[in-house]
């Protein structure tokens, strides 16, 4: 198996390299060249194994240029009960029959980017050594909140990478920001833009196709690498907890194996929700994905209509890994439905352009039969929030969660598909006590972050992760910002000094 540009036929290279790489040198996103296909005989195997094994088994399907050793090393560090708070790493909570919650955020920054972040800086510094790269990495993260965080945790102190963060200034939560500027490390930047997250996002994608500054870097011994998800390395982890939801329900009976679940994801980037795409396509027995969006739904009316546009009004919603308007993994779906670099290459030039593209219909006509998209504006996140609450005996989720939790309700109730819905939760509601709080109608007056953490355990019956009870006491270390024009002048004034 090797790895291609969603843009163009140029490029066979192997998974390390395209790991290393983050991103084709012609603006697309590296895929694998075949999709692996699994049996009902592979499924019963994973079905007794830990969640470590299960990322073993499913990630060398796609890495054939890495050993068993390296993988299983990679997959042991990442997976450890001393970065998650729970063996069983993504465990799978059952509010009701057909009702399955996915916990996603179990790992040290309480968000499902935690699940990727956490291999990808093992992928790469196998990576590293297996191509026997001289120049150090650089690597270069737009966060709309919870990337930043996760990758900063990941990369802080691992050789010969170096990691810079941009986070939208007032796009984040206070929770996420904080977390953010107290990064300890001798190898990290964390820099506001006076933007959003779409401003970073395009800022960090125009400095990896600015080809005389890459160059420069270069020749100073540094390459520019991504893990934000465009990084193959980053999607490649999230595949396997479809499959390991899919064997918990297996395994407690709640299904027979090759019966078929659905799932919901709340998206932003479409990196999560990929990932369920290539299961699907891997023969885990899937039968929808619901896309869930905030009011932010360009994607739900993509998937309607086949136009993609861009061009309307950004709203800041209490679900801010979400505030996206050009979800960047669309690109690799499209490609892997039509499987037509040229045509890809044509529609993201015209969404870079005019900021709208639409797809043929029979490639929506495909999307139609696997997606149902669907989107939950901001009182019915709060209601929803609520309403699982009292339902299902306390049991909190935060407010993405609580998107694709409506989304699914949304679709049955529009559908009468009763299938098993398993609903993703990527993030602990201690991330969002403000919105959760809200949402409980509890009274927070002029509570701060670190008193409303404590009022949402007199709600919550898990504990606060002790990586947010931590930050009252962390010094703030990062204070800079910069705007969308300077963020190259600031990755040169950094690696100057570092
Ligand atoms: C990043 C994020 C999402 C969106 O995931 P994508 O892969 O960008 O679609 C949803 N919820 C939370 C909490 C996130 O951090």
């Amino acid at each position: 198996m090797k790895y291609t540009s969603t843009r163009s036929k140029n490029d066979h290279i192997d998974a390390a390299q395209a790991i290393i790489k983050g991103i084709a040198a012609d603006g697309g996103l590296f895929v694998p060249d075949e999709i692996p296909q699994i049996d009902n005989a592979f499924l019963m195997e994973l079905l007794s194994s830990s969640y470590q094994e299960r990322a073993s088994k499913i990630l060398s399907l796609y890495l054939p240029d890495y050993t068993d050793a390296e993988i299983s090393h990679c997959v042991q560090a990442a997976y450890t009960n001393k970065k998650f708070d729970t063996p069983a790493i993504a465990p799978l909570t059952k509010l009701a029959d057909g009702k399955y919650i996915l916990e996603l955020w179990h790992g040290p920054t309480s968000a499902f980017k935690d699940m990727a972040l956490q291999l990808l800086p093992q992928l790469m510094s196998t990576a590293l050594q297996k191509t026997k790269q001289k120049n150090d990495v650089v690597i270069l993260v737009a966060t709309s909140g919870d990337t930043g965080k996760a990758a900063l945790e990941g990369f802080c102190d691992v050789p010969k990478i170096k990691i810079i963060v941009f986070y939208p200034q007032h796009g984040v939560s206070h929770m996420q920001r904080r977390q953010m500027i107290t990064q300890k490390g001798n190898n990290v930047a964390v820099i506001a833009i006076e933007g959003n997250f779409d401003d970073a996002q395009t800022g960090v994608k125009n400095i990896f196709n600015n080809k005389p500054l890459n160059k420069e870097l270069h020749d100073e011994g540094y390459e520019l690498s991504s893990a934000n998800s465009i990084n193959w390395g980053r999607l490649l982890p999230q595949i396997v907890y479809y499959f390991s939801a899919y064997c918990e329900l297996v395994k407690d009976g709640s299904i027979k194996l090759a019966e078929k679940v659905n799932y919901s994801v709340p998206t932003g980037n479409f990196g999560d929700i990929l990932a369920g795409y290539y299961a699907k396509r891997m023969g885990l027995p899937i039968n929808k994905l619901v896309c869930a969006s905030n009011s932010n739904n360009v994607l739900t009316d993509f998937f309607t209509t086949g136009k993609y546009d861009r061009n309307r009004e950004f709203f800041k919603t209490i679900s801010p890994s979400m505030d996206i308007l050009i979800s960047s993994n669309l690109e690799r779906l499209l490609y892997h439905i039509t499987g037509d670099a040229a045509k890809i290459k044509t529609w993201m030039d015209e969404l870079n352009e005019k900021g709208s593209y639409t797809a043929d219909k029979q490639c929506i006509a495909q999307l139609q039969e696997i997606f149902a998209a669907g989107w939950v504006d901001e009182k019915q996140t709060l209601t929803a929030i609520k309403d699982v609450y009292d339902a299902y005996d306390g049991y909190t989720i935060d407010p993405h969660t609580a998107v694709a939790w409506q989304a699914a309700q949304n679709y049955q109730q529009r559908t009468g598909d009763m299938t098993p819905m398993v609903v993703l939760s990527t993030a602990s509601p201690y991330k969002f006590n403000d919105s959760v709080l809200t949402a409980l109608h509890a009274d927070t007056g002029n509570a701060d972050d670190f008193a409303l953490l404590d009022m949402l355990q007199t709600y919550n019956k898990s504990s606060v992760p002790a990586g947010l009870a931590s930050l009252k006491i962390a010094a703030i270390l990062h204070k800079k910002t910069c705007t969308k024009e300077n963020m190259a002048a600031e990755i040169k004034d950094y690696l100057k000094h570092c």
